[in-house]
């Protein structure tokens, strides 16, 4: 079950923004292969859950593509609809390097008026040092990075974060007010769900869809507040 696809000639698409009439309408007329799975480009197939959400299957079984690729390549494709729904183009992998050199892809990276955005998707656990070590190659070259990460991977991240948090911000005493989730100022993260409803979740129960995330990042809503990262 997944809610984003791609059209026949590569648009991206989300389920979760259409209506349910719309959606019904459109499971009557889609022919076989106008959608196509984001995991394996296999013919992807209109379906709507028992609670009423609209998704996207396989044809027959299961994908033989790694959970890995298939986490990153739904969150990918979430995130270029969710754009486009904005009105903004983004592209994915997009290699750059900073001016000293060191090269990165973006998975997404799009331009709103002078801001140079990235998207990066983690689905498997990395080290700190290497969020950090990826948040400032972006940041030397002028490009604001944003992170989606799987669940599992933001608790295992969230206890390194509290702990460098606690040391450094709060001299190692517990605030009375919490430390919210745990995470750094200087570190955007983010958990996205991409199995059930396709939503972007911030700790303390607080989600949003993809679309108003990012519209979040570009009117500055999504922002730093007492150890979380969240919209208001
Ligand atoms: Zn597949």
């Amino acid at each position: 079950m997944t809610q984003s696809a791609w059209t026949r000639s590569g648009a991206p698409v989300d389920a979760s923004t259409f209506t349910l009439i719309q959606w019904e309408a459109l499971k009557k007329t889609a022919q076989l292969g106008d959608y196509v799975m984001t995991c394996c480009k296999a013919p992807a197939v209109l379906k709507t859950s028992i609670n009423g959400l609209p998704f996207f299957a396989h044809l027959s079984d299961e994908c033989a593509t790694a959970p890995e690729t298939v986490w990153h390549h739904a969150g990918k494709a979430a995130v270029l609809a969710g754009l486009a729904s904005l009105g903004i183009e983004g592209n994915d992998e997009v290699p750059g390097q900073s001016p000293t050199g060191e090269k990165w892809e973006a998975d997404v990276l799009f331009k709103a008026s002078d801001r140079t955005i990235a998207i990066e998707l983690q689905r498997s656990y990395q080290h700190l040092r290497d969020f950090t070590r990826r948040q400032e190659r972006y940041a030397e070259s002028g490009v604001e990075c944003y992170w989606l990460v799987r669940k599992e991977t933001f608790i295992t991240l969230a206890k390194a974060t509290s702990r460098l948090l606690l040391k450094r911000d709060y001299g190692n005493v517990f605030p009375p007010g919490g430390i919210g989730t745990g995470m750094l100022s200087e570190l955007p993260v983010a958990m996205l769900d991409t199995e059930n409803s396709q939503r972007v979740m911030f700790g303390g129960l607080k989600a949003a869809t993809v679309p108003a995330w990012l519209a979040g990042i570009l009117n500055r809503s999504y922002q730093y507040r007492g150890g979380s990262w969240n919209l208001d």
